[in-house]
């Protein structure tokens, strides 16, 4: 994937897409390689996310790989001293703190892996994601594949009501879809499928 050799530097790298689109398989491939090269990894999430697990990060295909839950990013930094490779998955569940966390890794040397939602349920950027993008070194982007028709999904669809931003849920609270079948909840619907031009503020300004 990255055919650079690098020479005494750290790095970020990105794995983000919608639900079901494979970031934790890849994030987990990737330390898996890792661990097998005798590297030394150190793997967390947040405490939020025990769906499947509270000590493995668990695919929805069920690979698995042990993993430390942590309230904070300043826990991940704290806890991953000795590590070459850090890993991360469900990003999206840690605040801000969490891009300033990576940079120090990565400037301490660290092959720091990230993996996590970029859009929330209504499509709209879920922090910190877009921040950690603007500064990794390599980003990819994983698609699930429509439930409707099956084209590469980018939208998770939630399937309840619930209007908090979080909502933990796997295929029971949530489905892949794509552009054309994603319905974003009706607060947003107006913006996503209908922009306008925003009117003038100033009236007088037309002559
Ligand atoms: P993510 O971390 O992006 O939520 P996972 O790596 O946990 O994704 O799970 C990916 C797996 O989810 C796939 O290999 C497949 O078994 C399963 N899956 C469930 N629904 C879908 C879907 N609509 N498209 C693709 N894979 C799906
Ligand atoms: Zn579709």
């Amino acid at each position: 994937m990255i055919p650079i050799v690098h020479r005494n530097t750290g790095w970020i790298e990105v794995i983000c897409g919608s639900m079901f689109s494979g970031k934790s398989e890849e994030l987990i491939r990737r330390l898996r390689r890792a661990m097998i090269a005798r590297q030394k990894v150190a793997i967390f999430k947040p405490k939020i996310d025990n769906r499947f697990s509270e000590d493995h990060i668990v695919s929805h295909s069920e690979l698995k790989i042990p993993s430390t839950n942590v309230e904070s990013p300043w826990d991940i930094l704290e806890e991953s001293l000795e590590a070459q490779v850090v890993g991360i998955d469900e990003a999206q569940f840690f605040d801000k703190d969490l891009v300033l966390v990576c940079q120090k890794l990565a400037n301490m040397g660290k092959r720091v892996i990230v993996a996590g939602l970029d859009q929330d349920y209504r499509g709209e950027p879920f922090e910190p994601i877009p921040q950690l993008l603007a500064v990794a070194e390599y980003i990819d982007k994983t698609h699930a594949i429509c439930v409707i028709c099956g084209n590469p999904a980018n939208y998770t669809q939630r399937k309840t009501e619930d209007k908090e931003r979080v909502v933990v849920g796997a295929s029971d609270v949530y489905e892949a879809r794509c552009r054309n079948c994603f319905e974003p909840p009706e607060e947003v619907r107006k913006n996503v499928k209908l922009p306008r031009r925003p009117e003038k503020e100033e009236k007088g300004d037309r002559k």
